[in-house]
């Protein structure tokens, strides 16, 4: 991992944004054609599935790998090539410029190409106490914050694979976990659904949402409510894991490039956005599959088109 000087400016042929698989894919296919592309990790370093305990459908691992092992793999795989990676977050971008200009919280970055994989964030509920416990017993990740609820009653919200595949992690901590889902059938997977229906410590609440978390210094109980009968109950519970999908960081992003209606970038079949020359690849562009092997592979023909669109704006010249 390197370290750059504060206020530095750093040019180079191409820049990749976001540390997950799709980025650290990108830099070791951009490294591997001697491009020598700077990575800048964003704030969460290997991206959301290193916050994931064990990846079991990634090929080559049939026995599951864990996701900050399978990170730091990748990005060992693409610095042995000479991607750089850096700890730093892009805050603006003009892609107007040419080159394209990235502002960090360390300096400023230009690239006459430019790889956007800087992925999704957790959705919130929304709801009153969310914001106030965030860290006191609302939490969006259980390999991160599972441990500190030992022996405790958890509440998990979501029907997908993330509340369902989390829910069952927290087991191996939890007293209890019961799922809240706002309607009468998971969204999960069949394998997970049936680890969920077997194992003792979860239990259901079908057709239900969260109207408002409560307590005094920590969470101590959530307030639901019936979706088909209106009805309200107050559950009392140590923690509330947050999984109802996710959003795309692409705020920056917004104005400069083609966006759809739920804020992902648009691309092509070949990875390219609205900006010639700017690629983006993994789940910034993809709302439908948001695998690690989907995003990997999104990053790796993200990395071979940069290096086509660079080897074009040579012989243009
Ligand atoms: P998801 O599939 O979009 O599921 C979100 C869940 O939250 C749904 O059950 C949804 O209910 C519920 N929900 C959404 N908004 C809500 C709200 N405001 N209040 C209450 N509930 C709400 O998201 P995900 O589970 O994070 O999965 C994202 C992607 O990653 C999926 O493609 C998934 O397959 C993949 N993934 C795969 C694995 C794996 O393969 N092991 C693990 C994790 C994630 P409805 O069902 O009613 O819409």
């Amino acid at each position: 991992m390197s370290e750059i000087k504060k206020n530095s400016m750093i040019e180079r042929e191409v820049l990749i944004l976001g540390s997950g698989p799709a980025g650290l894919t990108a830099a070791l296919y951009a490294a591997r054609a001697d491009l020598s592309p700077i990575l800048l990790t964003g704030m969460v370093l290997h991206g959301q599935a290193s916050t994931t305990d064990v990846i079991e459908n990634y090929p080559g691992f049939p026995d599951g790998i864990g996701g900050s092992e399978l990170g730091l793999l990748f990005q060992t795989q693409a610095e042995r090539f000479g991607a750089e990676i850096v700890m730093d977050q892009a805050v603006s971008v003009d892609l107007k410029k040419r080159p394209f200009v990235v502002n960090t919280y360390s300096g400023t970055y230009t690239a006459k190409s430019l790889i956007i994989s800087t992925g999704a964030a957790p959705k919130k509920l929304n709801v009153p106490g969310e914001k106030e416990f965030t860290g006191r017993g609302v939490s969006y990740c259980g390999t991160c914050d599972g441990w500190f609820f030992k022996d405790k009653d958890i509440i998990v919200v979501g029907g997908g694979d993330s509340a369902i595949e989390e829910g069952l992690f927290l087991t191996r901590f939890a007293k209890t976990v019961t799922i809240v889902h706002r309607r009468d059938k998971l969204r999960a997977g069949a394998i997970l659904q049936n680890r969920a229906f077997e194992n003792q410590k979860i239990s259901f609440v079908w057709d239900a949402v969260v109207s408002e978390i409560l307590g005094e210094d920590g969470v101590q109980a959530v307030r639901i409510i019936n979706t088909k009968t209106d009805e309200e109950r107050v559950i009392s519970t140590d923690g509330i894991f947050i999984f109802i999908g996710h959003k795309p960081n692409a705020e920056m992003f917004a104005g400069q490039l083609e966006l759809d209606e739920t804020g992902y970038i648009k691309i092509n079949r070949f990875m390219e956005t609205s900006v010639p020359g700017v690629f983006a690849a993994g789940e910034i562009a993809d709302p439908t599959f948001r695998q690690v092997i989907t995003s990997a592979g999104m990053g790796a023909a993200a990395g071979i088109q940069a290096t086509r669109y660079l080897e074009n704006l040579e012989n243009e010249a």
